[in-house]
């Protein structure tokens, strides 16, 4: 990038991919391809059971009980908006009550807006402190008899904080209530055991986890996903159609309307298979390192304020802001010596409003980073500030 390696610090937004990933989709393509479930030819038998073999895959990914517990979407955004659309038809009526939390991306807000707009409920905030953690107490008090589900980041994208999702599910359940966990930047990075944090629904995307883009998963227990309606209506969701009626297919063929994203579920799959190869716990005490290790060289740097300080487990990224620098001027300047980080709300407006900011500067990790990147970035960001202030 402008004529230097590049240093990758971008991977909360979307991680690169591992070469078996983009092996796997070309192999699929060229030597493999065809359509899946319809045909009984050799080569789409094929290609169902690759593409079949992923769901197994995500099953045991999650630690989920079945397999048809296993939807395959679009992404993190799709997962969270069928689950709005389809559990809201079946359980939400008018005045029941919907939580986020004050730390939610775009993604965990929006659909749960359009919901409450659509059923007369009401959308309510669990509101967080100045370091970015949620107040369990506030979360205590808001829960009540009509709270029909929350929905809340394991780990938040715009401030690493990693919520105590196990306990919160807990309350929810203590009061009836339903738990989505938004797992989109809390999957590539840590053991995830959804019957072990008892989640209802629990949403990523493949792209953050080494896949490709456009594929997604939503897990929901079998026996709610059973009692909600499809969302789409086509191909692979029916079992019989008529011009009078159309009975729908079992799960979790049900929520999978129209020919599947094939390739980029088999890309998946090549994903899944790699980070597990890796190690789901090295990949955490490697990122924990490299947030340790990066914590320390920047928080000394004059005028620079980490956005998001929870005091109990961080997820591997820095939110920051740097008196008197527009974030934007930092990320093009660390550009021009090849490093890619994230600048503007990271599409947590909510959370921008609550510190007085319009955005951050964003530095992420993934395992596939080293400290001497580390090393080069801080040296650069302290040249930029001097640049800047000069
Ligand atoms: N939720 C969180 C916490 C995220 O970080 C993101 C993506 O940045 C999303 C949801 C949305 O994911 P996608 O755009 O892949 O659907």
């Amino acid at each position: 990038m402008h004529g230097k390696p590049l240093v990758y610090f971008d991977s909360a937004a979307t991680a690169q991919k591992p070469s078996i990933v983009i092996q796997t989709i070309s192999d699929f393509y060229r030597d493999h391809y065809a359509t899946v479930h319809r045909a009984i030819y050799e080569l789409a038998i094929r290609a169902t059971e690759q593409y079949q073999q992923t769901r197994q895959k995500v099953q045991r990914f999650l630690h989920a009980k079945k397999r048809e517990e296993i939807i395959f979407t679009r992404g993190t955004t799709e997962s969270i908006n069928l689950v709005a659309y389809s559990f809201g038809k079946a359980f939400v009526k008018p005045g029941d009550e919907i939580l986020v939390s004050a730390m939610e991306h775009h993604s965990n807000i929006v659909p749960w807006q359009i919901l409450c707009e659509e059923r007369g409920a009401v959308l309510k905030v669990i509101p967080m402190n100045e370091k970015g953690e949620l107040l369990l107490d506030e979360y205590a008090h808001l829960l009540n008899k009509r709270t029909k589900l929350v929905a809340v980041n394991q780990i938040s994208n715009a401030l690493g904080t990693v919520n105590p999702i196990k306990k919160m599910i807990q309350m929810a359940h203590e009061k009836g209530a339903k738990f989505l966990v938004d797992g989109a930047q809390s999957a590539p990075h840590i053991p995830v055991d959804v019957q072990d944090l008892d989640a209802d629904f629990f949403v990523f995307s493949g792209h953050k986890v080494m896949g490709p883009t456009g594929i997604g998963i939503l897990y929901g227990k079998e026996e709610l996903l059973n009692q909600m309606p499809p969302y789409q209506g086509g191909g692979d969701m029916i079992e019989k159609v008529t011009f009078s009626h159309t009975t729908y297919n079992t799960l979790p063929f049900k929520f999978e309307a129209g020919t599947p994203m094939i390739a980029e579920i088999i890309g998946l799959g090549a994903a899944i298979d790699y980070m597990e190869q890796v190690g789901m716990e090295n990949i955490q005490q490697w990122e924990a390192e490299l947030l340790r290790y990066a914590t320390a060289q920047i928080k000394d740097i004059p005028g620079l304020h980490i956005v998001g300080q929870a005091a109990e487990k961080r997820g591997g990224l820095i939110s920051f802001i740097i008196d008197g620098i527009h974030p934007l001027d930092i990320g093009s300047l660390l550009d021009l010596h090849g490093i890619a980080i994230r600048t503007g709300h990271h599409c947590a407006q909510p959370v921008m409003d609550f510190f007085h900011i319009s955005s951050t500067a964003r530095a992420s990790f993934a395992f596939y980073n080293t400290k001497e990147e580390i090393d080069y970035f801080v040296s650069c960001l302290q040249e930029c500030i001097r640049k800047i202030k000069n």
